[in-house]
C-alpha cells in the first residue's frame, strides 16, 4: 500500500480548519491533512484586493514552501448595507489583532450608524474563496456563497467569527449559524459551496 499524500491546510484558525478537514474527505481521498503550523510554515502577508487572490496567496506560500500540494479558504462577511465590509477585511475589521467580539461589536456599531434596522436591511453573504496549489505552480480557485441577515445581538455558542450574528436565508427557524450544530452549518455553508467544487480539482491533481 502506498503511504498517504500530505497535503498542507493553509490555515491558522483552528475553527476554520476544523471545518475544512470535515468538509474534505481525506480518507476517501487518500490523503492526510497537515495543518500548515505543524510544517512550520509562517503565515504570508494576506494583502489581495478580493478573496481569490488571498486564498491563492496562502496556498501557494504553503505548497512552495514544503513541496506539497495546499489547500486555503479565504472568507468572510460582505454586508450590502455597508456597500460590501468588512469584505476581505472581516477578521481584521476592529484592527489587526481584533478578536470575534470586537468585530462582531463594531459590526453591530456600523450597522445602527447606517439606520439598517430591519432583516430587510441588514442583508448580507457570506464568500469563501477556496484554493489549490500545487508545487508546480498550477492553482485553481472555487467560490461559494450564503445568503442572510444580521441580527442585532450575537446568539449561540457554535462556529466563529460572525456566527453568531448571521442567520441564513436557508434556516427556517431564525436560528443563527452560532445556532446550528457543525453538521448543519456545513450542509448550506459558502465553505462547504466552494470545497465541494475544489474537490474534484484536488483529486484530479493526486490522480484520484
Ligand atoms: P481569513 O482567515 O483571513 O479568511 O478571515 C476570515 C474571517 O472571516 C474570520 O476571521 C471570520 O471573522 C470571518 N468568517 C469567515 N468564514 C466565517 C464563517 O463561516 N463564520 C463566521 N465568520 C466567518
Amino acid at each position: 500500500m502506498t503511504a498517504a499524500t500530505r497535503v498542507v491546510v493553509a490555515t491558522a484558525n483552528a475553527h476554520k480548519l476544523a471545518e475544512i478537514a470535515r468538509l474534505v474527505d481525506a480518507d476517501a481521498l487518500g490523503i492526510v491533512l497537515v495543518p500548515m503550523g505543524e510544517l512550520g510554515v509562517p503565515s504570508p502577508v494576506e494583502d489581495g484586493a478580493t478573496f481569490a487572490d488571498n486564498a491563492l496567496i496562502k496556498a501557494r506560500a504553503c505548497a512552495s514552501a514544503t513541496g506539497l500540494p495546499a489547500i486555503a479558504d479565504d472568507s468572510g462577511i460582505a454586508v450590502d448595507a455597508l456597500d460590501g465590509a468588512p469584505g476581505v477585511r472581516s477578521a481584521r475589521f476592529a484592527g489587526e489583532d481584533a478578536d470575534d467580539a470586537a468585530n462582531n461589536l463594531l459590526l453591530l456599531v456600523r450597522l445602527a450608524m447606517a439606520g439598517a434596522d430591519t432583516p430587510e436591511r441588514r442583508r448580507a453573504a457570506f464568500v469563501c474563496a477556496a484554493a489549490l496549489a500545487l508545487p508546480d505552480g498550477t492553482a485553481h480557485v472555487e467560490h461559494g456563497r450564503m445568503e442572510g441577515h444580521v441580527v442585532d445581538a450575537p446568539r449561540g455558542a457554535h462556529g466563529f467569527g460572525y456566527d453568531p450574528l448571521f442567520v441564513a436565508d436557508a434556516t427556517t427557524d431564525e436560528r443563527t449559524n452560532g445556532e446550528l450544530a457543525p453538521e448543519a452549518k456545513d450542509a448550506i455553508s459558502h465553505r462547504a459551496v466552494a470545497f465541494a467544487a475544489l474537490a474534484p480539482r484536488l483529486a484530479a491533481a493526486l490522480g484520484r
